[in-house]
């Protein structure tokens, strides 16, 4: 809602708002929260409200676990599902060390480290995310399972589509929350949802993310739905993509359109588009984070495989969306709605920058449909490949210097030890589908 302080605390006050949750994410993308009670949000807005840092994964070592959430009053909003009476509001805050210095493993403070950077440059990052999901029932003991009633495909209208009601209801419930819907449809696969909103600056956009992702969680739960943004989690369809549409602008204009000819691209953009794919290996550890992950990015499934670009065609990694004029943007298909939005951004703003600092060299473009390529057309093309698991994704990202510097090291450590336990436990398990193709026959 933009508020400062002192409208904080006047809505508070004037609006019956009894509890605050003061919100923040780890490093690993999960939204936490602590409450504190009305009469205390004076106090918190000056001094931040203290929490135990060593109990959030990735955070800080007991030697140091006192630490504060600053709220960021232009985040309030009030929680529309809680009561009337007696409301509940909630502010993103940043995290800070016990003595009021900046925390380095914020996730939120390495976006808007970047974003100052490009400040500093004359730029403003403006992203528009994609989001997918699936929804599915619950059983007797109300635990998810993959089952939906739902059988319905790309842009399916009722009775097929089992979801419409659902997902008018959270676009009604982000909207009070002061988000700008713009579309919302039935996707591919049975079950399968997507709801857009405008873009915005990069940093309201992670947090947006971050409340999408809470809101539609709760609405589904609501609808007696299990809401998932896990990114495969049925084999044989499509996965769950989140796409990240980018544009930089400088003085109000966007630069990433052609001065002379609209319907072009810039040098900007090509440069930028240069660095992207440059650091993209890497960066697919963050923006892929899971073992789930890289099931989702297999051939055949409408997610990228393969590290290219086309002007016009939406099987690449990278697209240039029509229409373009004012609204000239790139189109990067790989993330999925598990990473982390904060880190994510940061990273693709990073690697941008790098193809204009350097003033890369786009390389050619790819016209064809690149979904389903046979080994030899492959090779005649001579494309490389996305990291094809989380181990591979994490070794590309130890290798790039670009990472390292954006994420700082207290990130960047505790993200690789961690994801590297996680593939690791994932990798020693027996499988069932190795119980199915082998204990009979050996
Ligand atoms: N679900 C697809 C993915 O995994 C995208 C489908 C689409 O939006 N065209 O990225
Ligand atoms: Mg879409
Ligand atoms: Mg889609
Ligand atoms: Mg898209």
């Amino acid at each position: 809602m933009g508020f400062t302080k002192e409208e904080c605390l006047k809505y508070v006050q004037e609006n019956d708002v009894r509890f605050i949750r003061m919100q923040f994410t780890d490093i690993f993308g999960q939204m936490k929260n602590i409450a504190i009670t009305h009469n205390q949000l004076a106090q918190a807005l000056d001094e931040g409200v203290l929490f135990d840092g060593s109990a959030i994964k990735g955070f800080a070592g007991v030697e140091a676990s006192d630490m504060l959430l600053l709220p960021d009053p232009s985040t309030f909003t009030l929680i529309p599902w809680r009561p009337q009476q007696g409301k509940v509001a909630r502010i993103i805050c940043d995290v800070k060390n016990h003595d009021g210095s900046q925390f380095e493993g914020d996730p939120r403070y390495i976006l808007k480290r970047t974003l100052q950077k490009a400040h500093d440059l004359g730029y403003v990052f403006q992203v528009g995310p994609e989001c997918e999901f699936f929804l599915f029932h619950t059983d007797e003991e109300g635990q998810p399972t993959t089952i939906t009633h739902d059988a319905a495909g790309y842009c399916d209208l009722a009775p097929i589509d089992q979801g419409e009601n659902t997902r008018r209801e959270i676009c009604l419930v982000l909207e009070e929350m002061g988000f700008e819907i713009e579309t919302s449809h039935h996707e591919s696969a049975a079950g399968q949802h997507e709801i857009d909103f405008k873009y915005t600056d990069a940093l309201t956009a992670a947090d947006h993310i971050m409340t999408f992702k809470y809101v539609v969680k709760i609405v589904s739960q609501r609808n007696g739905l299990h809401a998932t943004f896990m990114p495969k989690p049925l084999h044989g369809v499509n996965g769950s993509g989140m796409h990240i549409n980018m544009s930089l602008a400088k003085e109000g204009r966007n630069v990433f359109i052609h001065p002379e000819n609209p319907g072009e691209l810039s040098e900007t953009a090509k440069q930028f588009i240069a660095g992207l794919l440059e650091h993209i290996k890497g960066i697919t550890a963050v923006a892929n984070p899971l073992v789930n992950s890289y099931k989702r990015l297999t051939p055949g499934y409408e997610a990228p495989v393969h590290i290219a670009w086309s002007p016009m065609n939406r099987s690449p990694l990278l697209r240039v969306p029509s229409p373009r004029g004012a609204g000239t943007r790139l189109e990067l298909r790989s993330p999925d709605p598990s990473c982390n939005p904060y880190l994510t951004l940061a990273l693709l703003l990073e690697a941008g920058l790098d193809g204009l600092q350097r003033e890369m060299k786009v390389p050619e473009p790819v016209n064809e449909n690149i979904y389903n390529l046979t080994p030899e057309q492959e090779k005649a093309l001579s494309l490389e490949r996305l990291p094809s698991n989380l181990l591979l994704a994490l070794e590309e990202m130890e290798k790039d210097p670009l990472i390292q510097a954006t994420l700082g090291r207290h990130i960047f450590t505790k993200y690789i030890a961690a994801k590297a336990r996680e593939w690791k436990a994932y990798d020693e398990m027996v499988h069932q589908w190795e119980i199915d193709s082998y204990l009979k026959i050996y």
